[in-house]
């Protein structure tokens, strides 16, 4: 195996709609901390869940990432051209015993307790076997009793006990796609990534893939988790609660995120988006962001006072 780089960070975009407010703050906040530490970023788009995904997102994601001055070292993966790692490390999880098949429908789950991470806890019905009559729909994972810990460089130290908050969850589900869990610890590790930089909206996934690295025998990379931008109605922007694609100049919205996510204030406005990256990635501070999962979108439309 290769030596594994100092530090290689990602962004994962999943092409689900055109780059918003709320993928630029992951996309900044990622890049500035990989380069920051003069370490590499990939860039890799999430299109395993092929149904979710809108034709033409992912060229559209590139070109405004380009336009918006972001570089990303190597080819732009994509999942969808991976599926043969998810299904060797979904036979790994067979051999070792702890992947089952599952028969149940979302209605048979529908009155099962809902878990911290905001889905339903599985009850364990098909983990001894299939009942009769049943057949096989997806793919779940045994999990066994524990807590999963980690500390998060911005959020501190986390905990999920996964049999009581999550219960054996899905690893390739019932319309045949892999389940994003498994896809995205199989690439993180086979891309060999240090620092997960993403939003707090994925912390509650995290002792999820960090149990199916150990479960796999793959390194754990280190996390931080920033807030996420929500809009006016509470709800996280993303393409499914309409959230507006980024404007075609990138200077006052590559400035909003920089203020979002709480970084010092320029001498004085960058005038250029290079200009604006030089001064981005020598002033980064990653202490000094703000250690809460989520704060209100400012308003792109208006005038930028940094
Ligand atoms: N594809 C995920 C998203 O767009 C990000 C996954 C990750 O960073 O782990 O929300």
């Amino acid at each position: 195996m290769s030596t594994p780089p100092a530090y290689r960070g990602r962004f994962a975009p999943s092409p689900t709609g055109p780059l918003h407010f709320g993928s630029l703050i992951a996309a900044l906040a990622s890049f500035c901390d990989a380069r920051a530490n003069g370490g590499e970023w990939r860039l890799r788009i999430e299109d395993v869940d092929a149904p979710r995904s809108r034709e033409g997102a992912s060229e559209d994601i590139i070109a405004a990432l380009t336009a918006y001055g972001f570089e990303w070292d190597e080819a732009v993966e994509r999942q969808s051209e991976r599926l043969s790692l998810y299904q060797n490390a979904l036979d790994h999880l067979r051999t070792i015993g702890i992947a089952y098949p599952c028969g149940c429908t979302r209605k048979d789950l529908e009155s099962a307790p809902l878990g911290a991470a905001g889905e339903r806890i599985y009850p364990g019905t098909c983990r001894a076997g299939l009942a009769r009559g049943r057949e096989a729909r997806a793919w779940r994972v045994k999990v066994d009793g524990g807590t999963i810990g980690f500390s998060d460089r911005l959020q501190g130290w986390q905990e999920q006990d996964l049999a009581r908050d999550v219960g054996d969850f899905i690893v390739k589900r019932a319309d045949g796609l892999f389940a994003y869990q498994l896809a995205v610890v199989v690439d993180d590790a086979e891309q060999q990534i240090t620092q997960v930089v993403r939003g707090a909206d994925l912390l509650a996934s995290t002792a999820r893939q960090i149990w199916l690295q150990r479960k796999l025998g793959l390194a754990t990379p280190s996390y931080l988790h920033h807030a996420v931008a929500i809009d006016a109605r509470g709800e996280k922007l993303s393409k499914q609660t309409g959230a507006a694609a980024l404007p075609r100049d990138p200077l006052p919205a590559l400035l909003r995120a920089w203020q979002f996510l709480d970084q010092p204030a320029a001498p004085s406005l960058p005038t250029s988006v290079a200009g604006f990256w030089t001064w981005a990635i020598s002033a980064w501070n990653p202490r000094a962001l703000p250690p809460v999962a989520m704060l209100p979108a400012p308003d792109l439309g208006r005038v930028i006072a940094v």
